[in-house]
């Protein structure tokens, strides 16, 4: 597979290349960035892997030069996320380059599975569809908006709470909603019920909220040197990795696949997480197959407990406003 990195220069870029560089199911890596991509080719292509590099800058049509016969194209560009700044502050910067980008990929790679990183998330998505839509290639099986970190998240600070008696890697808790603070909504009732029960509210709060501003931790730990990078490029690549394997007719189904995406009623249970929930994306677990996303399984909207359905109200309050001023940044009506 051709996989593209557009912003791979960046904090997120460079990791999620380095991995992507390791991997059995790629054969091209492009990579494109604004700034410094050749650097960072040159640096991984000394890496013993037969996976092919190319780097690309603007210059001399190198956006089409990356995104050409891609199969799969990471979108990671923009800024990143400065102390006390929220990923929605971010939208006035990112909201360009993510419009900017999927022009691109909707004129050179039409067919690609996109996966956006870019934050907010819960705006750029909607963008990206926007755009496609707008040039007549929207595929809603082939967009997915990164949310893996939320479920990496969920199971580690989980398995941390348990102080070892739970182990991160044997825990599969689905996270659903968007992809920012109160949007994010952890479901530990379903992911690990036994292990939740036992804990008492004011536990069981702070394990959501540290689910929901995890972010917020490495922003300050950081100290103005970045946001969360290294955890990001792993997430990144493991919804990735999951695509790549289903497209090779892998499709174990160890865990849950969650993204956010948009809720096409030609895709299974997309119609009836719309109704239920009043969206037209969302973050739920899905199939992955061959053609991208399978079916969506939002029959766990039926299973989880009260606690949690008022987490998840909130979330799509916030959430309608954060997909509409995505929506309205392309079709020109201010929100
Ligand atoms: P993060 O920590 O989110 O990865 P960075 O600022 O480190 O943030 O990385 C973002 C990367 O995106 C930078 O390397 C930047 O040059 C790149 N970038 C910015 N604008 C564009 C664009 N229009 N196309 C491609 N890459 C871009």
């Amino acid at each position: 597979m051709k996989v593209t990195v557009c912003g791979a220069a960046g904090g997120i870029g460079q990791p999620l290349s380095l991995l992507l560089k390791l991997s059995p199911y790629v054969t091209h890596l492009a990579l494109y960035d604004v700034v410094n991509a050749p650097g960072v080719g040159a640096d991984i292509n000394h890496i013993d892997t037969d996976v092919v590099v190319s780097s690309h800058l603007p210059q001399d049509d190198g956006l089409q030069m990356a995104l050409t016969n891609a199969d799969l194209v990471l979108i990671p560009a923009g800024v990143p996320r400065k102390p006390g700044m929220t990923r929605d502050d971010l939208f006035a910067i990112n909201a360009g380059i993510v419009r900017d980008l999927a022009l691109a990929v909707a004129t050179h790679a039409p067919n690609a599975m996109v996966l956006v990183i870019s934050n907010p998330v819960n705006s750029t998505v909607p963008i990206v569809a926007e755009v496609l839509k707008k040039a007549q290639v929207f595929n809603p099986r082939r967009l997915l908006g990164v949310t893996t970190l939320d479920l990496v998240r969920a199971n580690t600070f989980i398995s941390q709470l348990s102080q070892g008696k739970l182990s991160s890697k044997q825990l599969n808790v689905p996270v659903i909603g968007g992809h920012s603070g109160e949007t994010i909504v952890p479901l530990f009732s379903i992911g690990s019920p036994e292990f939740y029960q036992s804990l008492n509210d004011e536990q069981r709060d702070a394990l959501v909220h540290r689910v929901q501003y995890g972010g917020d931790e490495v922003v300050q730990a950081k100290k103005g040197a970045g946001s969360a990078t290294l955890s990001m490029a792993y997430a990144g690549f493991q919804l990735a990795e999951r695509l790549m394997k289903s497209a090779h007719g892998d499709n174990e189904s160890a865990k849950y696949a969650s993204s956010f995406i948009y809720l096409d009623d030609r895709i299974p249970g997309a119609s009836y997480a719309k109704e239920k929930l009043g969206v037209d994306y969302v973050s739920l677990p899905t199939v992955i197959g061959a053609e991208g996303i399978e079916s969506i399984d939002s029959s766990i909207l039926d299973k989880i407990d009260e606690h949690e359905e008022e987490l998840l109200e909130v979330a799509i309050d916030q959430l309608k406003t954060n997909i509409a001023k995505g929506v309205s940044f392309i079709k020109g009506t201010a929100a």
